[in-house]
């Protein structure tokens, strides 16, 4: 059986324990991979190369940096087609959707910031006649950087380019439930030329591996995307050590549709932003508020187009709906789908496990499943479930909807469906969450700040917000006399 390796001083090597995990392919619910156990001396192993390497790739000039991601970058696309594969069969999500989304980003993320460092300028404040200030930015040292198993690749290199781009060294670990694509791309990095040590992946459990890194008193900083109470427990080891801090957590996102908005768009769209990738993805709009008005008209389209998504094998072309990440993720999301109805929630779609006929029936398939009739405040409208449940609700004014929205503990993000541009203004003033899109969901500029407000996180990425995290700062005053 294939197994992963760590990537530790520019070598693929097996864990010092010598100890596996089994890898799942979730689609149809059989280990095809072994993952490495883990532990303390594999950390240490990690951070020490990338220690002894930071020197030297600290004082590398921009140009020679940016040439290695963005040849990183480069050979992401031309191994495109197996990264995507790869991640399709580890995380069980559509074949087409990792080619079309998962992979093309990953590599965007790489050459952006290859690029991004080329641009970069530094601030200067002029005190007349007295003195000049200039801002010096320095990479911190060793970092961590820990990624969840929703868009593993994506998530992941979103976290080490910048931080290599930056002139850091890293210690990096995947979620273990989807590791395959990070030990591709380890692969990669060795053929693109990376330096050795300047980038370790470390495979295994996030309490073993994950906790030693974010404890590890020469790791500088933590970037890290996950679940809340996880960030949580990173933040209790961490903060008291005065390390720098980049959360970005989970969500329980609003979808606001206004009666004057363009339905057809606002349908269509809330298909994708209510079930994209099983609806586990952190921006997923899983609550959706719909004005009275247009209640009954939403409704009944919004579940036409529900019930005619595919759902199965994720290598099928057709496929829109692939299965879950794990059996126990699955039995996690089954529970709320429980809970819902003791709540009151009328369902309207799916509500089951669904078993497809052939080589997928013992995979972790969930259906696309839409509740009404629940209150704004009951458990499943203000826990997250991160999987393919949604549920309507109407509101009669935009206070009333502004209240539900900002009813939950997170505020990662929201979505606003409306023709009026003066309620889109002030929406978006009074949403609390980090990004509000209005009459769109999941539109992109890397440049802008990424993250949520609330227990959604902390800190901001994206461009020169991810560039600064991963930069310390020096002012250097200058006196005229
Ligand atoms: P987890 O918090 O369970 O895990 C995230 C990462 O942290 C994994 O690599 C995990 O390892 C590791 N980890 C677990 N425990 C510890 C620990 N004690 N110390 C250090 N590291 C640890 O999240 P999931 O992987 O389940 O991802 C889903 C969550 O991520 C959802 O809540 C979602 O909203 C959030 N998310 C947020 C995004 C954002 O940008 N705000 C984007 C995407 C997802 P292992 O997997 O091996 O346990």
């Amino acid at each position: 059986m294939e197994k992963i390796l760590n990537y530790i001083n520019g070598k693929l090597i097996e864990p010092v324990s010598n100890k596996w995990l089994e890898n799942y392919n979730p689609a149809i619910g059989t280990v095809y991979s072994l993952i490495p156990d883990s532990t303390k001396e594999d950390v240490e192993n990690a951070q020490k190369a990338a220690l002894n390497s930071f020197h030297k790739w600290s004082k590398s000039s921009i140009k020679e940096r940016s040439t290695v991601l963005q040849k990183i970058a480069d050979l992401i696309i031309e191994r495109q087609d197996d990264l995507a594969m790869a991640e399709s069969i580890d995380n069980g999500k559509p074949l087409a959707l990792a080619k079309k989304v998962d992979i093309p980003r990953a590599a965007t993320n790489m050459s952006f910031f290859a690029s991004a460092i080329l641009h970069e300028n530094s601030e200067s404040h002029h005190m007349s006649n007295v003195a000049i200030n200039y801002t010096l930015r320095k990479p911190i040292g060793v970092v961590g950087c820990i990624s969840p198993w929703n868009l593993p690749l994506y998530l992941f290199t979103w976290k080490i380019a910048p931080a290599l781009a930056a002139g850091n060294t890293v210690v990096a670990k995947p979620s273990e439930i989807t590791p395959m694509t990070a030990f591709l791309f380890s692969k990669i990095c060795i053929d693109a030329g990376l330096p050795k040590g300047v980038l370790n992946i470390v495979h295994g459990l996030g309490p073993k591996v994950g906790h030693e890194i974010t404890k590890h008193p020469n790791i500088k900083a933590i970037s890290f995307t996950g679940g809340t109470l996880t960030g949580q427990k990173i933040a209790e080891v961490a903060a008291p050590m005065f390390k720098k801090l980049s959360l970005e957590l989970g969500g329980k996102n609003p979808n606001i549709i206004f009666s004057d908005c363009d339905l057809e768009k606002a349908v269509s769209s809330s298909v994708l932003s209510s079930f994209s990738n099983q609806g586990q993805i952190c921006l997923c709009g899983s609550r959706i508020f719909i004005e009275r008005k247009i209640y009954d008209k939403f409704k009944e389209k919004f579940l036409e187009k529900v019930k005619a998504l595919n759902i199965g094998d994720p290598l099928e072309k057709t496929t829109k709906i692939g299965a879950l990440v794990s059996s126990q993720h699955m039995n996690k999301v089954l529970n709320h789908i429980k809970i819902a109805k003791q709540e009151g929630g009328i369902l309207l779609s799916g509500g089951k496990q669904f078993i497809p006929k052939g080589r997928c029936a013992n995979g972790y398939f969930v259906e696309p499943t839409v509740f009404e009739g629940l209150s704004f405040d009951c458990s499943t409208n203000q826990e997250e479930i991160f999987g393919p449940v949604v549920t309507l609700t109407p509101f009669d004014s935009e206070e009333e909807v502004i209240n539900f929205a900002n009813s939950t503990k997170y505020g990662l993000c929201s979505m606003v469906w409306t023709s009026d541009l003066n309620r889109a203004n002030r929406m978006s003033d009074q949403l609390q969450s980090g990004i509000v899109w209005i009459n769109c969901w999941l539109v992109r500029d890397l440049r802008t700040p990424f993250g949520g407000m609330k227990e959604s996180g902390v800190g901001r990425e994206g461009g020169t917000y991810a560039l600064n995290f991963f930069t310390e700062t020096t002012n250097v005053c200058i006196s005229y006399n």
